[in-house]
């Protein structure tokens, strides 16, 4: 039974695109039926392969964005000198399909036993994973306390903030969600403006005395200095869980 499900991970299977949600204008989330996905935990990610008429092919990954259970989804951002991102945000349409391989990884992920309080720290498009622990702690009925900081680039960047609003306002303190506007902050702005760093994880994330466990996901260079900025704070390098999109530009 597990060898299945260990095959069905490792094999490249069709899925088909069921919905194509606009999520802000440069990033796409995209449901997928993937008749023999084997399930997935909060946090993992998947493998996309693309092949062209020529047999050209071209693999990357992606986050799921949806908690166990829910629909297979991941949500993409488009890079303008991209190969395979333009594509699935511009041109891949509902009906398609598409080649992928996974659930992946087994080291960022998250369920509710194990526990929290829960430090979430986002640059750009690494909000998806921690969207989907998000979406586990409420499915699964877990209490655990969560502190998300999100940096984007300007509010209409901000991925899923209908979504990471509510969950503020109906969870009283148990969630707080913070932004961090780097580019420009509209009139009136009450959030935090400019990158992270270690004075404003000072401010916003959880002392390290509450033992709290942190997940830090985005471009590799802000992934970087958040992890270096969360052991400075004291956090043991073993609570500060790391996953790393690439590139080197910071939201
Ligand atoms: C585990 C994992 C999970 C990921 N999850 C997501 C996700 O949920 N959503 C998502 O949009 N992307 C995610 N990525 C990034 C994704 O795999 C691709 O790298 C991204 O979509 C760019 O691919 P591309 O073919 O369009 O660009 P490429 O043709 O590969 O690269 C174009 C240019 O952009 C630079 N670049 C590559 N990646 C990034 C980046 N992330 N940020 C800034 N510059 C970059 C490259 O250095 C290059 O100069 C994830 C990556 C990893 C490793």
């Amino acid at each position: 039974m597990e060898g299945t499900a260990v095959q069905r991970r490792l094999t490249w299977q069709a899925a088909t695109v069921t919905a194509a949600i606009q999520e802000t204008p440069s990033v796409r989330t995209i449901e997928l039926a993937v008749p023999d996905w084997p399930g997935h935990r909060a946090g993992q990610h998947l493998d996309v392969r693309l092949t062209a008429e020529d047999g050209y092919t071209a693999e990357r990954s992606y986050s799921i964005a949806s908690a166990p259970g829910e629909p297979v989804a991941i949500t993409v951002e488009r890079l303008e000198d991209g190969e395979v991102s333009p594509y699935l945000t511009e041109e891949l349409r509902i009906g398609d399909q598409l080649e992928l391989r996974g659930p992946v990884g087994g080291y960022f992920v998250w369920e509710a036993a194990v526990g929290g309080p829960l430090l979430l720290v986002a640059g750009g498009s690494g909000i998806v994973p921690l969207r989907a622990i998000i979406r586990e702690r409420q499915r699964s009925g877990s209490d655990v306390a969560v502190c998300l900081l999100y940096s984007a680039r300007t509010l209409a960047d901000v991925i899923y903030r209908p979504e990471l609003d509510s969950y503020g306002d109906s969870d009283g303190d148990r969630i707080v969600v913070s932004y961090t506007l780097t580019r420009a902050q509209p009139p009136g702005w009450t959030g935090y403006a400019g990158r992270v760093n270690a004075a404003l994880l000072g401010e916003v994330a959880w002392p390290a005395d509450k033992e709290p466990l942190a997940f830090v996901c985005g471009p590799t260079s802000f992934v970087e200095t958040v992890a270096e900025g969360l052991v400075g704070l004291g956090y043991p390098p073993g609570r500060v869980k790391t996953e790393r999109f690439g590139g080197t530009g910071g939201p």
